[in-house]
């Protein structure tokens, strides 16, 4: 029997269709990728998206500072506590603050799941949806088959894509701060972030926590930042700005990166930063390589919504919420608000096709 729902991803629109789709009986099944795949790790598309990478989210409605360590003890699940340091370590995290990425996205999974919303470990590698019902193929070379599919895959951070960035990938380069800050190799040393949006400022502020110093890489004169963010980086006293500048060459030895070499974008010289690390912080690249050109994108390779205010794409049956199809919000609150659109959508035409 074909499955109702299937959700593919694993960030706030995915778990928020969950949510919908069980409570309305829909019995969705969520593809959530891979946890031991090493190069989910490198790409940044680990279960629970995008946020997992992320510390304290200050701009998800109903997240006041409290006593969060005490709800999340009681609100979760042994088996969905991916970090046992949230509810067990009194060190490593004050139990009063408001919530962080990862905690956040494994409430709304705890949540859809207390639905009895199925997940599984896997990732998908095709998606065949040119026959109805429709099949997805995972990587083990299972196949579900679906009368209908929420696209909910995210983006993943992007990176230069210089030679020598490539290089030395792991070896002091990365484009997660938050995963990857805290590694001896990156303390008590100058590092540089590159970019200017927001992501540049959480990370460039976060990074202070470790570095002697962090230079922040901004091609222009000004910051894409939001105003409160950019003046957060740029009054912080570890926090040098390097305007318009941009990372020619990553310098390193055999082990890991010693420096970064910038070119002025205004025509003055070259410069060095003695650095030990580099993090870029440039903006986002939609999960869509799965869809083999299957469902129709915009110019900028994001999933077109093709009716104004729904969830609908190129495909009938097939439905997509969150950031792999907003190239302009980009927001959790956002991502969580088109999750639960595309499982209404997805259950109106479920009804309308008879199939519930
Ligand atoms: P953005 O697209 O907002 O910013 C990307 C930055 O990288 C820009 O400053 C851009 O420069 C720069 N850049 C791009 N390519 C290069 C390059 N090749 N060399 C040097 N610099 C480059 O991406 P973000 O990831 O920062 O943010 C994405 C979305 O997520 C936004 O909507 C943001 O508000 C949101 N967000 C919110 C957070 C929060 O509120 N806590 C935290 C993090 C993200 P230029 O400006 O010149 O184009």
């Amino acid at each position: 029997m074909p499955e109702k729902v299937v959700i593919i991803g694993s960030g706030p629109a995915a778990w928020t269709a969950a949510i919908y789709a069980s409570r309305a009986q829909l019995d969705p099944l969520v593809i959530q990728g891979d946890r031991l795949n090493n190069l989910n790790k490198i790409n940044g598309t680990m279960p629970l998206g995008q946020l997992a990478l992320t510390t304290e989210v200050e701009n998800f409605p109903s997240w006041p500072a409290g006593n969060t360590r005490e709800y999340l003890k009681t609100a979760l699940k042994p088996d969905d506590i991916d970090y046992p340091y949230w509810v067990d370590d009194p060190k490593t995290e004050q139990p009063s603050h408001g919530i962080n990425g990862p905690e956040l996205m494994a409430l709304m999974r705890q949540q859809a799941k207390n639905f009895g919303t199925r997940v599984e470990d896997k990732d998908v590698v095709k998606v065949d949806l040119k026959k109805k019902p429709f099949t997805i193929t995972t990587h083990d070379g299972e196949t579900v088959d679906t009368h209908t599919l929420i696209i909910a895959t995210g983006a993943r951070a992007n990176y230069l894509g210089l030679p020598s960035e490539d290089k030395y990938k792991n070896k002091g380069v990365s484009a997660c701060a938050v995963c990857d800050g805290f590694l001896p190799m990156f303390r008590n040393k100058p590092l540089a972030v590159v970019g200017a949006g927001d992501s540049a400022c959480e990370e460039a502020t976060y990074l202070t926590k470790f570095a002697s110093k962090v230079y922040m890489v901004v091609r222009r004169d000004v910051m894409r930042a939001s105003k409160i963010m950019a003046e957060r980086a740029q009054q912080h006293p570890k926090i040098e700005v390097k305007w318009n500048t941009v990372v020619d060459e990553v310098l390193g030895n055999e082990k890991s990166v010693t420096g970064v070499r910038l070119k002025s974008t205004a025509g003055k010289p070259d410069e060095t930063l003695d650095v030990g690390g580099m993090f870029a912080a440039i903006g986002h690249t939609p999960n869509v390589g799965f869809l083999d050109g299957q469902v129709k994108l915009k110019e900028n390779g994001y999933i077109e919504w093709t009716t104004v205010a729904r969830t609908f794409t190129s495909v009938d049956g097939v439905f997509a919420a969150g950031d792999v199809a907003d190239d302009y919000y980009r927001q959790a609150v956002s991502a969580a608000g088109t999750g639960c659109m595309a499982a209404l959508d997805a259950e109106r035409w479920l009804g309308h096709h008879g199939l519930v």
